[in-house]
């Protein structure tokens, strides 16, 4: 059986005869984007449709991600899915400051980006308004397909990001509008 494999495309650079030169930002971003370790922060039923993007048929792993981490400190992809509740807010936070950068944020569901059919006093009506937001995925619940794309998105940020963005002062004062320091 031939298999069809298409390597990761190398970024962009100068080539010749023996060498390959391209800049620090693009190696970095290339290996980052290709190595994530997602925290996946699952509360109720989405977390059910991620269990099924990490099994054999969809099988997260192609994309480097296997290496699922519930410590935050070995984590650099932090997955919110399902209904966040009020109380569970500082928690979430807390896991959120505890990943050091480089970090992202992916948020799955309609509940986690905006409380879903919850409008009720006790839910948070989305995770933006206490941690920051890279890329959203909608839906209730999303398709395992919509998680891989979710997550083909925030490897095209991380590709694309400078190294220098983390201590930019625009980054700095975004975290500063959620109070992080
Ligand atoms: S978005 Fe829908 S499927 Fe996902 S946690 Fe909320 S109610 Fe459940």
């Amino acid at each position: 059986m031939s298999v069809d494999i298409k390597p990761e495309h190398q970024p962009e650079g100068l080539e010749g005869a023996g060498f390959f030169a391209t800049s620090l930002d693009k190696v970095v971003g290339l290996a980052r984007a290709n190595s994530l370790w997602p925290l996946p922060f699952a509360t109720s039923c989405c977390g059910i449709e991620f269990m099924a993007t990490m099994a054999s048929h969809y099988d997260l792993a192609r994309f480097g991600s296997e290496r699922l981490s519930f410590s935050p400190r070995q984590a650099d992809l932090l997955m919110v899915m399902g209904t966040i509740s009020k109380k569970m807010g500082p928690i979430l936070r807390q896991v959120y400051e505890q990943m050091a950068e480089p970090k992202w944020v992916l948020s799955m569901g309609a509940c986690a980006c905006s409380g879903g059919i919850f409008d009720s006093y006790s839910v948070l009506q989305g995770i933006d308004r206490i941690i920051p937001v890279d890329v959203y995925i909608p839906g209730c619940p999303p398709r395992p397909e919509q998680v891989l794309d979710g997550i083909l998105k925030i490897q095209e940020l991380t590709k694309s990001e400078s190294i220098r963005r983390r201590d930019s002062p625009e980054y700095k004062a975004m975290l500063e509008q959620y109070g992080i320091e």
